[in-house]
């Protein structure tokens, strides 16, 4: 699964290549990709918009246009390929003409990506719609702070592991992300999250903006293809928790542990009950 550092590399790679190309035509080969409007009038809806940015909410790929937004969601295995106008590949379920000639195809081995389509309406208002509406802050959003998470956590008796990945609370942190972020924290990801005391919501804020940084930072310097998967190489090897057997800081085994189904790594004496 994409992961918002991942997400981002897509978006910078992506935005070279197809600002200021206009969408002639639209093919839709698996319909179920589109959540919004109907088939239909997203077909009717798209043509001759031109791409004028392209922005990230949480997981979100968001294309701006002329009138509108075009939400784009990867899930698990969706990609965004530039090719000539030459012949569909299996697993190329959309495909946009461009005028340049150029076609911008939309590539998923799963199929379980979505696409939303909103004309007329401001950014402000795209956020209050489907499915944007249901998202958490942005982790870099000035507005993350601890009044706010500590609000959102007041009930929550779930593991705090858990509920980081909770996209109505933060939206963008994945599984190898939240590890990282609790073991900077010196967080048990089993603590419930309305136990956490405000300077460990400090820290968590702090360092879930300190490794989505460093991974998209990375993740911009080894992904040269504007389609990724998994977690870019480079951030890989900077890993201090997730999939290690020792901890880097005090030398004791990781203990590895299934949190909501996640496989969660943690040092037990840094990150103490
Ligand atoms: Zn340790």
């Amino acid at each position: 699964m994409p992961e918002l550092p991942e997400v981002e590399t897509v978006r910078n790679t992506l935005k070279h290549l197809v600002i200021g190309e206009e969408i002639q035509d639209v093919d839709i080969y698996y319909e179920r990709i589109i959540q919004y409007p109907t088939v239909t009038l997203f077909k009717k809806q798209i043509k001759g918009e031109k791409i004028q940015d392209v922005l990230r909410y949480g997981k979100y790929l968001i294309f701006k246009l002329t009138k509108g937004f075009l939400i784009s969601h990867l899930r698990m295995e969706g990609k965004y390929f530039l090719r000539e106008n030459e012949e569909k590949e299996k697993h190329e379920h959309i495909i946009f003409y461009l005028k340049s000639g150029k076609t911008l195809r939309y590539h998923d081995v799963r199929k379980f990506g979505t696409m939303h389509l909103y004309l007329d309406l401001s950014y402000e208002e795209l956020l209050k719609k489907e499915p944007l509406n249901k998202l958490g802050l942005e982790p870099f959003s000035n507005s993350l702070n601890t009044e706010y998470l500590k609000d959102k956590l007041k009930t929550k008796s779930q593991a705090i592991k858990q509920l980081l990945l909770d996209q109505s609370i933060i939206t963008g942190i994945g599984n190898i992300y939240a590890d990282e972020i609790l073991f900077m924290a010196r967080i048990n990801p089993k603590k419930a999250g309305k136990l956490l005391n405000n300077d460990e919501l400090e820290k968590i804020i702090k360092y879930t903006k300190v490794v989505l940084e460093k991974a998209i930072q990375l993740g911009g310097t080894t992904i040269r293809s504007y389609s990724s998967d998994g977690i870019s190489g480079l951030f890989q090897n900077e890993l201090l928790v997730h999939t290690k057997e020792k901890c880097p800081v005090c030398g004791k085994d990781i203990t590895k542990i299934k949190i909501g189904g996640r496989s969660t790594y943690y040092c037990e004496y840094c990150q103490k009950e």
